[in-house]
């Protein structure tokens, strides 16, 4: 397999993918092609261009003075397969790591002090009535309203719903506030009034469309299946992986295997993607031409745009002009991490947690703040402990406005009222996404489906990536895939088995 190339070739060339966008959906994607290429013995010519100098998006992992830090993605959900199945896949199935058992429960500030998330609470489902009873989190009223969760009706409309108003239908008020809106706010980083529920968190609608409660839902699920093993609270850490040297070893491990037959351009920002023909709705475009911004061209048959739908949209605003402003209409919020590395004995709590969330209601700037070291063994010298603090997000734009000092300055005074955080950290640094995560507010999936209505018009060209069916690390590297097999079957005619297709989502 060689690069495509910018000079015509004979009409018996293998044909050219290009992927734009090197975070983990475009590697994922490309690195498919390439597994199928090999699977099927057929010749192709892949090339993935990304902007920026380096692999991986939303990936970033450092080593400073016997710290590891992760400047973005720190680990991944093992109940949907798709990273598992790829780890396996690269040879990383010995690196993949758990979250340690001794630290597996959230904490949830409140009245600012850090407390546990009950136990047996699955993100808003309690399976084990007892520690609901007895947290701090809610007041008797509070536990009160959410015990007549059994009593709610069923809603009978199948229309989307605010993450909120479920919640304060079915739980009341306090569960959102103080509970679910931090919980999700640390995985979201998006306002709960907005955020969709089906498109977020589907197994809640299901659980009330089938057992009309999710208390009786969560207590029927562990009484089916008792051995099931249980996080002691809060975001089902026991499902969690990483990798032993950091999540960087994933993009690393798919651009070695994408480079051995493929093309890896750095640094080459594409500025339009535009068909090569006319084009009509009879006769799509087989062939594309990708400028880049340093006036160079690439050549394409199929082309997965693997960047975020805003940029997707401006690449090809030109001359799809409609699936450009549908695109547009998924908001993006931006976030920041502020990474530190402590001594334990500067800090006054003990840490016995995977991290800490913060409700919007304590009126304090951090979102949350992830113990790493704490979750993943050798992610800190001994004695030491990195602290990964999230600040901005939907809910607070304007903190992002500080200069990366004042940013700084401002996690540690907060950590050192809320975790006893005393002295100056051994390293720190400041990582900001701006745009990176998209917000899946009520319709998202009207509003997806509406996309994929007007992409099907060009069979040869792929959206992909976080903004559309999942934000988590497995649903890109699954959408990744996906656009991989689709732009496969086009530019060879539907040649693939089920297997090499891969598991439905
Ligand atoms: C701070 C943060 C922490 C997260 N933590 C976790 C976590 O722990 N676990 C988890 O499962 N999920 C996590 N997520 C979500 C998950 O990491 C992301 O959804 C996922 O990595 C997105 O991958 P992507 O490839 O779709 O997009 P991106 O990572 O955004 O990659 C897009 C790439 O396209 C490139 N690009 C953009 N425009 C162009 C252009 N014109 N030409 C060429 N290239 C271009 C960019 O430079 C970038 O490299 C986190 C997200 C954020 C923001």
């Amino acid at each position: 397999m060689t690069a495509p190339s910018e000079t015509p070739a004979p009409t018996s060339r293998p044909p050219r993918i290009a992927v734009v966008g090197g975070g983990i959906t475009g590697l994922a994607a490309a690195h498919r092609i390439v597994e199928l290429a090999t699977e099927s013995n057929r010749p192709v010519e892949v090339t993935l261009i990304e902007a920026s100098q380096r692999l991986g998006g939303v990936f970033g992992t450092r080593r400073i003075g016997g710290y590891t830090i992760e400047t973005g993605a720190d680990s991944f959900i093992t109940d949907k397969p798709w990273a598992v199945d790829l780890c396996r896949r690269l040879g990383l199935e010995s690196s993949l790591i758990g979250v340690d058992p001794e630290y597996r429960r959230a904490l949830i500030l409140y009245r600012g002090r850090p407390v546990p998330a009950p136990e047996g609470l699955n993100l808003m489902a309690p399976s084990r009535l007892g520690p609901i009873l007895r947290t701090p989190l809610l007041s008797p009223l509070g536990k009160a309203r959410l015990g007549l969760e059994w009593l709610v009706p069923r809603r009978r409309s199948r229309e989307d719903e605010s993450l909120a108003s479920f919640v304060r239908r079915r739980l009341g008020r306090q569960m959102l506030d103080r509970i679910v809106q931090p919980m999700i706010g640390g995985i979201y980083t998006a306002d709960p009034e907005k955020l969709s529920l089906s498109a977020t968190l589907p197994r809640f609608v299901e659980m009330e469309r089938e057992h009309g409660s999710l208390t009786r839902a969560a207590l029927r699920n562990r009484r089916s299946r008792p051995s099931q093993t249980e996080d002691a609270s809060g975001a089902r850490y026991g499902m969690f992986a990483s990798l032993a040297e950091g999540m960087s070893q994933l993009p690393g491990a798919l651009a070695e295997r994408i480079r051995s037959t493929g093309e890896i351009r750095l640094g080459h920002a594409v500025t339009t993607v535009e068909p090569a023909e006319r084009v009509s709705d009879r006769s799509p475009s087989k062939s594309f031409r990708i400028r880049l911004a340093d006036d160079s061209q690439v050549a394409a048959d199929a082309v997965i745009l693997a960047v975020p739908a805003y940029r997707a949209a401006d690449l090809i605003d030109a001359w799809e002009g409609q699936l450009a402003e549908a695109l547009r209409e998924i908001e993006y919020a931006s976030s920041a991490i502020v990474v530190t590395g402590h001594r334990l004995a500067d800090i006054g709590h003990p840490l016995d947690a995977a991290g800490l969330v913060v409700p919007y209601i304590e009126g304090r700037s951090l979102l949350a703040v992830s113990f790493l070291s704490r979750k993943f063994a050798g992610r800190a010298p001994e004695g030491c402990v990195v602290l990964r603090t999230f600040v901005g997000g939907a809910m607070h734009p304007e903190v992002l406005e500080r200069s990366d000092d004042e940013l700084t300055s401002l996690v540690l005074s907060e950590l050192g009222e809320i975790l006893g955080v005393t002295g100056r950290p051994d390293v720190s640094t400041v990582v900001r996404y701006h745009r990176a995560m998209p917000q899946y507010h009520v319709g998202h999936q009207a509003r997806v489906a509406a996309i994929d209505r007007i992409a099907s018009r060009h069979p040869r060209l792929a959206l992909a990536g976080n903004a559309y069916h999942g934000v988590g690390l497995p649903d890109c590297i699954h959408s990744g895939q996906s656009a991989a097999v689709r732009m496969w079957e086009a530019v060879h005619n539907g040649d693939l088995t089920e297997a090499m297709r891969g598991p439905a989502p």
